[in-house]
Formats: structure tokens, sequence, C-alpha cells
């Protein structure tokens, strides 16, 4: 499966934490490296996408949008810093 960047699910984000998310940085929980969400590896796959860590492929987030409300599962996640 092809991935896409971060940008293919700035809008669900937006939705969930009422602003663009896609410059706000995460780092990842299992190699501690930081990305950008916009850099994030995407793979959409129904009935959400799967959100992977572009430097080890760890599973970072997971969107599941049940009845047009989208959850988000960011165990994945060590820590989130907002754009500045
Ligand atoms: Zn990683």
């Amino acid at each position: 499966m092809e991935a896409l960047d971060g940008n293919a699910i700035a809008g669900d984000l937006q939705e969930l934490f009422g602003h663009d998310m896609t410059a706000a940085r995460g780092s990842c929980r299992n190699c501690g490296d930081s990305h950008m969400i916009a850099e994030l590896r995407v793979y959409l796959r129904a009935p959400g996408a799967v959100v992977r860590c572009p430097s080890c492929g760890n599973v970072v987030m997971v969107l599941v949008t049940i009845r047009g409300e989208t959850r988000i599962d960011m165990r994945g996640i060590g820590g989130m810093e907002p754009a500045h």
C-alpha cells in the first residue's frame, strides 16, 4: 500500500482539535524521533487511517471514523508539541 503524508489527515485532525495540526510536532514513543504531523506516513484504510513514524515505522496514531464521528488513538506518540 502506498503511503500518503500527514496532510491526508489534516481535515480530520482539524475537526478533532479545532485547529490545524499539520505543523505540530509529535515524538515517536518507539524511536523518540520528533516529526511534524505533515511528515508522518499515512495509510488510509477503511474505516480510518493508520499513521506511522517515518523513521521506524511504529504506529503513532490510528484514526477511525464511525457513523461520521472520528476517534483518534494516539498511544504511539510520546509527546505532542503545538506549532509555534
Ligand atoms: Zn519512530
